[in-house]
């Protein structure tokens, strides 16, 4: 069982390209007549459309409904090209269908991601509702309602029918399918899953946002239409009926049954959709209503679809010992055998505030606040709740714009730069609740710490380039190594959302240190931590500190705080109300009124006990704890 699996394993690709070469060859041996081969092209340019939604929704989880109006835009420029030529080149027409998908792509795209929220929901589902209308409009290139008539394909001199064309569709459908797994099991793969989580995390990890969504967005818009181009290839005759909302909707569906994070399952849900719609008759009558409660029970039973059952299935394998662990585990052993891992010198940079203030509203959440953090350093900042640490971390890496006061990193104003452009210039942080993706293990979400600083491009990944198997090779690396630091390397293979708290403030630790940052924003980190995890972080604190990188820490904790600060700086209020070395603060009246609620005259009664001072003392937070970042 085990070396038969192995074997697979190994032997992945090759078995993969053996079943599709079978299948090829499926209609000239007889093994597959007409109906099951136009059966199978059918599926085949669904799962086109579905992959190219599973791109944009599954992995960047942007809501584009515009695939239908894609493969009509494929299937008319190729029509069209035809009708004018007389004959319809085969590389012309997937070429011209690919040009079209990134133009339409753009053009709907930048104003439906430009305004954010549901604005590209709303966009791509006009888009479909008004693609009959376009069809009309446009009757002088369509044919309007009476439809298409396409010319027969060529390439090369041969007519591309019948046998030929059914090779052709498979051949483009197994590119595609190559170049999306390359694309999507990458690094870029995986920061299109972050930006599915969310898109704050993206940015503070250097990406563009809307830069990102924009390229997804158009690479999914790809595949969508050269499905609508090998469909006018394979029917010889367009019309408008072809491209409705229930198609649509049955890409949506298919998307669901299959899968969206997931790559293959894009090929079954295409399957089951199309053979469902073969098999029962009376499906045509019914369909709104069957994928309209299709999809509402399968949102609710499986949310994963069929490839998340089958990735159930292979975890409980490994987990039983009846398979071989997986290929990053393996890369994670291998790479753990180099030597003891240790930080590197850190570039730490001055960040300096002078009279910083924010308002929201009314709500002077920071006013005039001015402190310097040096590399090398820890600088502390303290306070209640509500006193506005997180809004000065937040001002500084580029969430809030300031409402007055000047934000300094070596002398360059950042105030009121893009969060991904001061994350870029070095500032790395943590979050109070930590962002943490979904479908991604623990080593490759520390991995997309290094995505903007040790970039490998696109196509690199797509055609799996020596630079990028360097490149992954490098992060995988790394990550490992930041994973040992913080003594948290046997995770590295476990999903990241499936771990503890304290575990994942550890990790967005390693992640914020993959990028060599110069300044870290640590917000509350120790919070939710246990002894042991303490002591590690505060160990890993004081690397950087060593390694030369300027930390500003926000924590309740104290003691913790005492330890590791150099200077510490008392917030209330949204006022700085004291700053000075650990001594200082800790002689410091007012603070420590502020912190134990005691008054002048009885400075030293913590809740926690009898001889609880300020020395032991966790900072009191009030009931009402303040969420956000
Ligand atoms: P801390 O991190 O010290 O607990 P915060 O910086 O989160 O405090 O909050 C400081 C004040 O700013 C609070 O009164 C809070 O309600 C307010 N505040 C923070 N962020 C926002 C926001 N996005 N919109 C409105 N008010 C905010
Ligand atoms: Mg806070």
């Amino acid at each position: 069982m085990n070396a038969l699996a192995a074997f697979i394993q190994r032997f992945r690709p090759l078995s993969a390209l053996l079943l599709l070469a079978l299948l090829m060859a499926g209609p000239a041996t007889g093994l597959i007549n007409a109906y099951w081969s136009r059966t199978v092209m059918l599926i085949a340019i669904l799962s086109l459309l579905v992959s190219g939604l599973n791109v944009v929704l599954g992995y960047a989880g942007e809501l584009a409904m515009g695939q239908v109006a894609l493969y009509a835009v494929g299937a008319y420029v190729a029509g069209y090209l035809g009708v004018q030529f007389g004959t319809a080149n085969v590389v012309l027409a997937l070429g011209a269908a690919i040009v079209a998908a990134v133009l339409v792509g753009l053009v709907t795209g930048i104003p439906g991601l430009r305004l954010g929220g549901w604005s590209l929901a709303m966009v791509t589902f006009f888009l479909v509702i008004l693609v009959p209308n376009l069809i009309d409009v446009f009757e002088h290139f369509t044919g309007g309602t009476l439809g298409l008539a396409a010319a027969v394909p060529t390439l090369f001199g041969m007519e591309i029918t019948g046998n030929r064309l059914y090779v052709l569709i498979l051949v483009v459908t197994a590119l595609w399918f190559a170049v999306a797994r390359n694309l999507l099991l990458s690094r870029h793969g995986n920061m299109f899953l972050v930006l599915r989580q969310s898109p704050i995390l993206a940015s503070i990890l250097g990406v563009s946002v809307y830069r990102l969504k924009l390229l997804v967005y158009v690479v999914g818009a790809i595949p969508a239409a050269l499905a609508g181009a090998l469909f006018s290839m394979l029917d010889g005759f367009i019309a408008p009926e072809t491209f409705t909302f229930s198609l649509a909707l049955s890409v949506l569906a298919a998307s669901v049954v299959g899968g969206a994070t997931s790559v293959y399952g894009a090929l079954a849900g295409a399957a089951v959709m199309q053979l469902g719609q073969q098999t029962f008759t009376q499906f045509q009558d019914w369909q709104l209503v069957i994928y309209g409660a299709f999809l509402l029970l399968a949102g609710v039973l499986f949310n994963r679809g069929l490839a998340g059952l089958v990735n159930d299935g292979l975890a409980a394998a490994r987990r039983r010992g009846w398979l071989p662990p997986g290929p990053s585990a393996a890369a994670a052993a291998a790479a753990s055998a180099q030597a003891e891992p240790e930080l590197g010198q850190l570039r730490g940079a001055v960040l300096r505030t002078e009279g910083l203030s924010k308002s929201f509203g009314g709500n002077k959440a920071l006013q005039d606040v001015s402190i310097e953090a040096r590399p090398g350093e820890v600088t502390a900042l303290i306070g209640p709740n509500g006193s506005g640490k997180t809004t000065l971390l937040n001002l500084i890496c580029g969430f809030y714009k300031p409402s007055g006061g000047r934000l300094l990193l070596d002398d360059e104003e950042i105030g009121g730069q893009p969060t991904y452009r001061i994350a870029r210039l070095g500032v790395a942080r943590t979050f109070q609740t930590p962002l943490i993706p979904k479908d991604m293990n623990t080593l490759a979400f520390v991995a997309t710490g290094r995505y903007v600083t040790h970039r490998v491009g696109l196509l690199s990944a797509v055609l799996r380039l020596p630079a990028f198997r360097r490149g992954y090779a490098d992060d995988n690396a790394e990550a490992l190594a930041l994973l040992r630091l913080l003594g948290i390397e046997d995770i590295a293979d476990q999903p990241v959302d499936s771990l503890a708290l304290g575990t994942r403030r550890l990790v967005e630790v390693a992640r914020s240190l993959a990028s060599g940052p110069r300044v870290f924003l640590f917000d509350e980190v120790g919070s939710g931590l246990d002894e042991s995890d303490l002591v590690v972080l505060e160990q890993s604190i004081e690397m950087i500190r060593r390694a030369g990188g300027t930390v500003i820490l926000v924590e309740h904790n104290f003691p913790l705080v005492l330890k590791l600060a150099d200077r510490i700086h008392v917030l209330s209020q949204g006022q700085l109300i004291a700053s000075g070395t650990p001594a200082e603060i800790q002689a410091n009246r007012r603070v420590l009124a502020e912190y134990t609620g005691a008054t002048d005259e009885e400075p030293e009664t913590g809740p926690a006990g009898p001889d609880t001072g300020p020395e032991t003392a966790v900072i009191a937070e009030p009931a009402a704890r303040k969420g956000g970042q």
